[in-house]
Formats: structure tokens, sequence, C-alpha cells
């Protein structure tokens, strides 16, 4: 075997120790209760990736955590946070009592030191809801990440680039929000029977968004307002589409990327969730 040989096995040999990284549409935050195809995807899914890797951390981008600034929670131990009003008793009762991972929120900070640590959250409905389906045994290490809520997609994705390397260091990274987010528009379709309708918008944006994924031209998605009406009324403020640019910043070229759920739904909600990796 010779020099080049030899680097192309160990480059072979790292990539399969990569963690794949997540974008997950959580939408209801009933869905933490609920068995339906939603949650049954993210349980398969969260099956396999164990099945395949040893994740030392899980590290959340959720909508729900909004700062000017950007933190990452080193709490050791963090409070399920039920962050949200109007819902049933047993929404609040939902406990999530996984660890913390301060090792790792350290590792953040030493990646990109225009980070700032910070004790003050714990896990918000955008994470726990889905992790309760992704790994309900709670037994993986969790911590969040924030999203400064002052700046433009541009900078969320030239930060995610910045983390990449903790894929390799075992930690599977999820973004989690809505691709299709109107909350406004969708109130009227939050009912059993009118769970299935979808505005037109809301097909159109969520197809240019996964075109835009699969030609990997995602200078499209960092620039999503070029999708013109249709990007205005799902996009009607940033805080669900930006854990998108914490997700895609992550793909290595190439790297193959898979939709594993697709749903539009309540008027202006797309579902859709993708893995990048395997
Ligand atoms: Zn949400």
């Amino acid at each position: 075997m010779n020099i080049k040989e030899f680097k192309n096995t160990t480059d072979n040999f790292s990539k399969s120790n990569q963690l794949p990284v997540l974008f997950i549409g959580h939408g209801n935050p009933m869905n933490a209760l609920y068995d339906n195809p939603f949650t049954r995807r993210l349980n398969v899914q969260g099956n396999a990736i164990r099945e395949k890797h040893k994740i030392n951390a899980v590290l959340v981008i959720s909508a729900h955590w909004l700062t000017k600034g950007s933190f990452v929670c080193v709490s050791p131990k963090p409070e399920t946070i039920h962050d949200f009003g109007g819902f049933p008793e047993e929404l609040f009762q939902i406990q999530y009592p996984a660890n913390g991972s301060p090792e790792y929120a350290k590792e953040v900070v030493n990646l990109n030191p225009a980070i700032q640590t910070s004790n003050d959250w714990g896990l918000d409905h955008g994470a726990w809801t889905v992790l309760k389906h992704l790994f309900p045994k709670h037994d993986i290490p969790v911590f969040q990440l924030s999203i400064d809520y002052y700046q433009p997609m541009q900078f969320h994705y030239d930060l995610a680039k910045e983390l990449k390397a903790l894929r390799e260091k075992g930690v599977l990274i999820i973004g989690s929000g809505n691709i299709v987010h109107n909350l406004r528009m969708s109130m009227p379709y939050f009912t059993d029977e009118k769970q299935h309708f979808s505005y037109d918008w809301n097909q159109e944006f969520d197809e240019y968004i996964k075109k835009n994924i699969d030609s990997r031209d995602f200078h499209n998605l960092i620039n999503y307002e070029k999708a013109g009406q249709a990007a205005f009324l799902s996009v009607p403020t940033m805080d669900h589409y930006a854990p998108l640019m914490y997700s895609i910043a992550m793909a290595e070229k190439d790297e193959p990327i898979v939709h594993t759920y697709e749903e539009l739904m309540a008027g202006g909600i797309s579902m859709r969730c993708f893995q990048i990796g395997d």
C-alpha cells in the first residue's frame, strides 16, 4: 500500500465514524403524546442511528430558544421546559430527564469562541417533543445551542459550519423547526377534520426548498426570500426556518441527504424532515 492509498483508507475510516445530521420539522407540541406516522418514523430513525453509531451527545438547535447573541447551554441536568400555553395538563406532565453535556457544550465554545455559555435554559419543546420519540430512553446527554434572532441566515449558516467537527466527535446535531410555519394562517386548521388541508403556497415553498436541498443549491436556501410571495407567507418570522441553516451547513460535499418524512398540514405547516449522512 502506498501513502496515497493509506490516506484514502483513513479518510474512509473517519467518515464512517461521522454522525449524521438531522433536520426535524417538529410541528404541534402534542406530537409528544401522539402515536402517528411522524412519531413512528422518528422512533425508527433513532434506532437506526443508534445501531450504526455510538452517540456521545445530542446537540439541538431549536426554533424556541431565541437570543441576542449565540449561547450554548452548559447545564449538567437541563430541565424540561413547557414553553407553551393552552395544551392539556398531560403535556405539561411530560419530562425528558436526560443529562446535559457540559463537556461537549464547552467544545462548541472551543470551536467558535463567539458563542457564550449559559445556564439559563434547559430543553424546550422543539427538543424534547422530538427526542421523546427518537431516543425514548433519554439515556444520551442532550444540550442546546440558541439562535441569535438578530442575525441573517448567512450568519447562522457560517456559524454552524464552524461546528462541523462535532460530527466526528460523536455528537448528533439536530436542527428542529419547520420549513413552512405560519401559525396565524394555520390556526383554523388545527382540528382533526381540517388538519390535512394545505394552502398552495405551503406546497410551493416546501417543494422549492426540497428541490434546492436535492440539488445542493444551499445559497438558495440561505437566500430563501428569492422564492417571492410563497416565501413571505411560509416564513413570516425567521425562528422556525433558521434551524435549517444549522443542518445544511454540516453537509459534506456529495454526502447523501434523505428526506425522512414529508407532510403538509394545517394550512401552513410543513413537517418535512431529512437526514444528512447515514
Ligand atoms: Zn415550534
